[in-house]
């Protein structure tokens, strides 16, 4: 299987004739080639976005959604194929690949169909001046979208749906590590009629491809979503060409339990909070803080069940912990073990690769809790992304608050508490963009989705992500 690149609706090779190879995690197998595309590509890309850009941009809001609702349709109409490919290329369970991952990729496009119908602009009456202000809102013109590997078509189609919706066209890049669902997004575009040229698709390594978008000096905006050095990166490449940009970045979310909270929701709420996906979801809670009272109950419950959760292949029924995504991804994983051991930490259960019987090369580790005794260890502190999480009592909520917030990141964080006053306490004390109280990934695609810190600048979902995709002009118009 050779994934071509997708430009001005066409596949093609890239220009060197190059391609890499595409693993599978679940057997450590090479199953495809993806293109190894240059700025030669990209900037065909661009030219193809830049030609379709005055004609897509004064597209009615009707056809634009009729089109987005198509390709959301037909994501649906192709559910089984898409979540088969993209547990092969990611690893993640498949029940999951077809519960949360493709549902939502259909969603994000349903959601955009119908919210730029609804997207509109203010006017201001200058009273006694004779004048009336209205502000434009107009598509910025050729954009770029990268995406990470962990959710591959869900948060690659959730930059590219508002993106277009709002007018724009698209240079896209999604990992390099899974670009499966995004190649046969490809087929799906040119089936629900959008024009071509609308959206690029580039495969290809960041370091080239992905770094190519964002030095592209007519690309005016980058939304990226991956980790925070890379973001770190992007930014610094883009400040002197004043680029709008959107970074969606890394995490290290606290997950904070009191004992008034509604014990069994949340036992198993925090479950899937650790390892859902592996563990490799931005939103997994990592640093569980639980209260002292209840922190030695909570510690063997969590353990027992954890100890439940069935690692296996991909395709499996039963799978609960499908594979890593890549074999450095596994050893990164690893290697916190062995740092989580020097700190003195404790590992209560799981630490180690699991061999999974007939695929004995896959990318496999337990799910893991590290008890430890303090927050500035490099478990607590730095990134993992994987199914491994660190858990440790405390006694106040002024102790409780100031662990949380003792982070670079701040991303989301979960409360479990039945107290009013704390909740409003620690929603407003928290530093990060989102709080689940009681609940996790509870998601409504309208709110605000991002961090602070570290953990990026600007929002996605709703309106948040149409006005990133456009610019606003004020227009001051005076009468007699
Ligand atoms: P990376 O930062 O390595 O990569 C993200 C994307 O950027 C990939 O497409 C990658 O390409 C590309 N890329 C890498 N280097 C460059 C570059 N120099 N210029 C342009 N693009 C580049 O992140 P991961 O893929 O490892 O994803 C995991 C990270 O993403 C975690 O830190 C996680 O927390 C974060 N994340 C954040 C979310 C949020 O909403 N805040 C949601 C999900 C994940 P390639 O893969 O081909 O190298």
């Amino acid at each position: 299987m050779k994934i071509q690149n997708y430009i001005n609706g066409k596949f093609e090779n890239p220009i060197n004739g190059e391609f890499i190879d595409n693993y599978n995690p679940s057997n450590g197998e090479v199953y495809g080639q993806i293109a190894n595309s240059t700025s030669e590509d990209v900037e065909k890309a661009y030219e193809a976005a830049a030609k379709a850009f005055p004609s897509w941009s004064n597209t009615t809001l009707e056809e634009r959604s009729k089109i987005l609702s198509k390709i959301a349709n037909l994501i649906v109409e192709k559910l089984d194929i898409l979540a088969e490919a993209e547990s092969k290329d990611n690893g993640k369970p498949i029940s999951l690949a077809k519960q949360i991952d493709i549902p939502r990729a259909a969603e994000n496009f349903q959601f955009y169909a119908n919210a730029i119908t609804q997207f509109s602009s203010e006017a201001h009456e200058s009273i006694g001046l004779n004048a009336i202000n209205f502000t434009l809102r107009q598509p910025i013109g050729v954009v770029g979208c990268i995406s990470p590997w962990n959710l591959p078509l869900y948060l690659f189609t959730w930059k590219i749906a508002p993106a277009i919706a709002a007018g724009n066209c698209v240079v896209a890049k999604p990992s390099e590590v899974t670009p499966m669902t995004a190649y046969l997004l490809s087929e799906i575009l040119n089936e629900a009629g959008l024009p071509k040229g609308v959206l690029n698709i580039v495969h290809g390594l960041g370091t080239s491809t992905g770094q190519a978008i964002v030095e592209h000096p007519n690309i005016k905006a980058i939304s990226f979503t991956g980790g925070t050095k890379t973001g770190a990166h992007i930014a610094r490449i883009a400040a002197p060409m004043f680029k709008k940009l959107s970074l969606e970045l890394g995490g290290k979310n606290p997950n904070i339990i009191f004992s008034d909270c509604d014990y069994d929701k949340m036992l198993a709420t925090t479950i899937r909070t650790s390892f859902a996906n592996q563990g490799q979801i931005c939103l997994c809670g990592s640093r569980i803080f639980v209260e002292a009272q209840i922190y030695e109950r909570f510690k063997r419950d969590f353990i027992k069940e954890v100890k439940k959760l069935k690692v296996g292949h991909p395709s499996k029924r039963k799978t609960a912990i499908g594979a890593l995504v890549s074999k450095e991804h596994l050893e990164k994983i690893e290697s916190f073990v062995a740092i989580a051991e020097n700190e003195g930490a404790r590992i209560l259960c799981g630490g180690l690769e699991v061999t999974v019987p007939g695929f004995e090369n896959g990318y496999y580790f337990q799910p893991t809790v590290i008890e430890v005794t303090d927050n500035s260890c490099r478990v607590n502190q730095e990134e993992i992304f994987g199914p491994i999480v660190s858990i440790m009592p405390f006694k106040t909520d002024a102790e409780a608050l100031q662990l949380a917030n003792d982070t670079k990141y701040g991303l989301s964080a979960t409360l479990w508490t039945n107290n009013l006053n704390r909740t409003m306490q620690f929603s407003k004390q928290l530093q990060t963009g989102i709080v689940w109280v009681n609940t996790w990934m509870l998601r409504d695609l309208r709110t605000p989705f991002g961090g602070k810190k570290a953990s990026g600048i600007g929002r996605e979902g709703g309106f948040e992500a149409l006005r990133f995709f456009t610019e606003p002009k004020n227009i001051c118009i005076h009468y007699e």
